[in-house]
C-alpha cells in the first residue's frame, strides 16, 4: 500500500555499515557545546536520510573507489539475498548479468567518472538467479582534491511496468476474440519475409475470407458469429507450420504469411491445406454450420512491399469469390495482367473527361404494334486514342469503382438532353406530334448525388425540352444500394416532371414492389427473357410482368430483340414497345435524320 507510513525499521538492521562520525569535542568550552549540537543535528539528518533510503524499495548502493561496496538498502539486501552483516565481501559482479556487467564497465562506470553520472537500464541478478530488469541512476562522488571517493547508485526495479508495458503491446497487436496477431504483426512480419527473401525462397500470403459467413451473423447473432470465428482461428493455427504467421486481418478475414516458398506450387499447397482444414461444420448453439472459404494467394515478386504482396493476394481472393466461393485462386501473370490495365483504364479516364473523348450513340424503342419510333436510348462509347471504340463493359466498371461515372453521367444527360432538343427543333411548323423522347442510363453511384435534381432540370431546361420527353433509366440494384437516399433523389427528379424507366428487368431481385414505391413508369425486360422466349417458364414470367405492367399504368419494353420471331411473339405477349438490333443498332446523331422525327417508321415483321 503506498500511502501507508514508512515502516520503522530496527537500527540494527538498517545499518550494515555503522556510519560513525567522530571528532573531538570539550564538553565546557562554548565552542565546544556548539560543535557538538551541530554535529547532533548533522547525525539526525543523517539518520532521516537513511530511514528514506531503508524505507524505499528502490536498491541504493554505495561502493567505494577501489570497488569495495560499503553500503546497501534493505531493498538491495533482500534482492541480492544477503544477510544482516552487510554488503562488505560482497562481490558487486554477482549483482548483475554478464551483459549488464560489460556494460557497467564499459560504458555506465567511465559516463559517470567523466560527467558526475550516469542513467540507463540494466538486467539485476537475485540471489536464486532471477533477472530483474531496472532502471538506474549512478552518480560518482569526488573528494575536494578530485579523486573519485565513491559511487552511489539508485536501481528502480521495471518488472511490473515491462509484464505492463508487454501486455499492452500485446493487447494491440492481437485480436482480442481469437488471440491471433493482428494486421500490425502480420505486416511486419510479412515485411521482414519480404526484405529477408532471395530468388528460391520468396514470402508467400494466403488471404482467406470465409463465405457467406454475414449469414452466420445476422442470422445466428453476433455470439454465434463469435464462436465460428474462434474455431476457424484454431483450424487455422493447427494448419500451418512452426514458421508461419496465421493472423486476423479483420472481420472474417486471415492471413498466413509463409516467409520462405518456392514458387507458386508451393505457396498454392498451403492454400489447399488451410482450405481443407477450415472447411467443414461448426457447432454453435447445439446445431452445425457448414463453412468454406474463398482463398486468394500471392507470392512476392522482387523487389516487392508487404503491402504489395498483400493487395495482390487480396486480388486473387476477389478471383477466388468471382469464381463462385469455396475456392483458391493465386495472383498469377493473367491476374497481374488485368490489375495493370484496370490502372491504365483509370489513368485513361481521367483523361478522357476532360479530353473529350466520349461519344453517344442512340438506340430506336419501337412501339411494336405499329413500327413507329417513341424514343432512343443513349449509350456512351469512348474514342480511346490508342484502343479504338471502347463498349461501356470495357470501362464503366472502373467509373464506378473510381467515383468518375459522376462526370462522365453529367456529361452523359447534358448531351443526350442537347442531342434531343435538336429532334424539337427540326418539327415543322405546326407539327405537334411529340418527336421521339430520349432515354439515359443513370448508374447506382448517380443516384445518390444531391444536386442531381437541379442538374437534370437545367438540361432539359437548356435543351428546349419537355421534362416528359426525358427517362431517365435506373436499375434495382441501384435502388438497394440506399433505398432512403435515392428514394429522395428519384422523386426530386419526378417532381420536376422527368421519368424514370427501370432497366434490366429480370436481372436482379426482380420485385415489382419498386413500382408502387417509386415513380416508375417504364420497366425494361432484360434481354436474357428475350433469349429465352421458347421457354414456357420465361414466357409466363414476360406474360405475367406485362399485365402487372399494364395494371399500374406502367409501359413496357423488351429489350435486346434480334430476330422478326421474337418481335411477334413479344407483341403477342402484349409488350407494348421494343429495342433491339432487329430495329437498329445504336446509331451516332448524325446518322438518325430521318427516324428521329414523329413520323419514322421501321419495318415489322406481320
Ligand atoms: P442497357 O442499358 O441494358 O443497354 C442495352 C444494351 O444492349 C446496349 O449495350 C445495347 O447496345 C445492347 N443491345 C441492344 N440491342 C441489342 C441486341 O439486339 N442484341 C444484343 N446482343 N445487344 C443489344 P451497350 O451499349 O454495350 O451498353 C451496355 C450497358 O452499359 C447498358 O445496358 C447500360 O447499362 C450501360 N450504359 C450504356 N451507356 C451508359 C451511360 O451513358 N451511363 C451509364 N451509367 N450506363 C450506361
Ligand atoms: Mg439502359
Ligand atoms: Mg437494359
Amino acid at each position: 500500500d503506498s500511502t501507508a507510513p514508512p515502516r520503522p525499521v530496527p537500527p540494527a538492521a538498517y545499518a550494515p555499515v555503522p556510519m560513525e562520525i567522530t571528532g573531538e569535542v570539550t564538553a565546557d568550552d562554548a565552542e565546544g557545546a556548539s560543535l557538538e549540537r551541530a554535529l547532533r543535528s548533522t547525525q539526525s539528518a543523517l539518520r532521516r536520510l537513511e530511514l528514506l533510503a531503508e524505507s524505499t524499495t528502490d536498491v541504493i548502493g554505495i561502493v567505494e573507489a577501489d570497488g569495495t561496496p560499503s553500503y546497501l538498502n534493505r531493498a538491495g539486501l533482500d534482492l541480492l539475498g544477503i544477510d544482516a552483516d552487510g554488503p562488505a565481501g560482497f562481490d558487486p559482479r554477482r549483482a548483475y548479468t554478464d551483459a549488464s556487467w560489460e556494460v557497467l564497465m564499459t560504458h555506465a562506470v567511465p559516463a559517470a567518472m567523466r560527467d558526475g553520472h550516469w542513467r540507463g537500464e540494466l538486467d539485476m541478478q537475485s540471489a536464486c538467479g532471477e533477472v530483474i530488469p531496472v532502471s538506474q541512476v549512478m552518480v560518482c562522488h569526488r573528494d575536494a582534491d578530485g579523486s573519485v571517493e565513491f559511487f552511489g547508485s539508485v536501481s528502480r526495479d521495471m518488472r511490473a511496468r515491462r509484464t505492463l508495458e508487454r501486455h499492452l503491446q500485446r493487447k494491440a497487436n492481437h485480436d482480442d476474440l481469437t488471440g491471433l496477431p493482428g494486421r500490425t504483426p502480420i505486416v511486419e512480419h510479412l515485411d521482414a519475409a519480404v526484405r529477408a527473401a532471395s530468388d528460391g525462397a520468396r514470402a508467400a500470403v494466403v488471404f482467406i475470407d470465409l463465405d457467406r459467413f454475414k449469414v452466420v451473423n445476422d442470422s445466428l447473432g453476433h455470439h454465434a458469429g463469435d464462436r465460428v470465428l474462434c474455431e476457424i482461428a484454431r483450424r487455422l493455427v493447427h494448419a500451418v507450420g512452426p514458421d508461419d504467421l496465421a493472423g486476423r486481418f479483420g472481420g472474417d478475414e486471415f492471413v498466413v504469411v509463409r516467409p520462405a516458398v518456392s514458387g507458386d506450387d508451393d505457396a498454392l499447397a498451403l492454400a489447399a491445406r488451410i482450405r481443407d482444414e477450415i472447411t467443414g461444420y461448426v457447432e454453435v448453439h447445439g446445431g452445425n454450420v457448414h463453412l468454406t472459404s474463398s482463398i486468394g494467394v500471392a507470392v512476392a515478386e522482387p523487389g516487392a512491399c508487404a503491402d504489395d504482396v498483400l493487395r495482390d493476394a487480396e486480388v486473387a481472393l476477389y478471383e477466388a469469390k468471382a469464381q463462385g466461393r469455396d475456392a483458391v485462386a493465386v495472383f498469377d501473370q493473367r491476374l497481374r495482367d488485368r490489375a495493370v490495365a484496370r490502372l491504365d483504364t483509370e489513368c485513361d479516364l481521367r483523361r478522357a473527361i476532360s479530353g473529350d473523348q466520349f461519344r453517344l450513340r442512340y438506340q430506336p424503342i419501337v412501339d411494336l404494334v405499329t413500327g413507329e419510333v417513341r424514343a432512343f436510348e443513349a449509350l456512351i462509347r469512348w474514342e480511346h486514342p490508342t484502343r479504338g471504340l471502347l463498349l461501356p463493359a470495357e470501362f464503366l466498371d472502373v467509373a464506378e469503382e473510381t467515383g468518375l461515372i459522376v462526370d462522365i453521367g453529367r456529361w452523359v444527360v447534358a448531351e443526350a438532353c442537347r442531342e434531343a432538343g435538336t429532334w424539337v427543333r427540326r418539327l415543322d411548323a405546326g407539327d405537334d406530334r411529340p418527336p421521339p423522347s430520349i432515354f439515359v442510363n443513370l448508374s447506382a453511384r448517380e443516384l445518390l448525388e444531391q444536386d442531381l435534381p437541379a442538374l437534370v432540370a437545367a438540361c432539359v431546361r437548356s435543351a428546349g425540352l419537355r421534362p416528359l420527353q426525358l427517362h431517365l433509366e435506373i436499375t434495382e440494384q441501384a435502388l438497394m444500394t440506399d433505398l432512403d437516399a435515392a428514394g429522395s433523389i428519384v422523386q426530386g427528379i419526378r417532381d420536376g416532371g422527368v421519368r424514370f424507366a427501370l432497366d434490366d428487368f429480370g436481372t436482379g431481385q426482380s420485385s415489382l414492389a419498386y413500382l408502387r414505391q417509386f415513380p416508375i413508369g417504364v420497366v425494361k425486360i432484360d434481354r436474357s427473357f428475350v433469349l429465352n422466349l421458347g421457354d414456357p417458364v420465361t414466357t409466363a414470367i414476360i406474360e405475367g410482368v406485362v399485365a402487372l405492367a399494364h395494371r399500374l399504368g406502367t409501359t413496357t419494353i423488351a429489350e435486346g430483340i434480334e430476330t422478326p420471331e421474337q418481335a411477334s411473339r413479344l407483341r403477342a405477349l402484349g409488350c407494348a414497345w421494343g429495342q433491339g438490333n432487329l430495329f437498329s443498332v445504336p446509331l451516332p446523331a448524325c446518322e438518325l435524320a430521318s427516324l428521329a422525327t414523329p413520323a419514322a417508321r421501321v419495318p415489322l415483321p406481320v
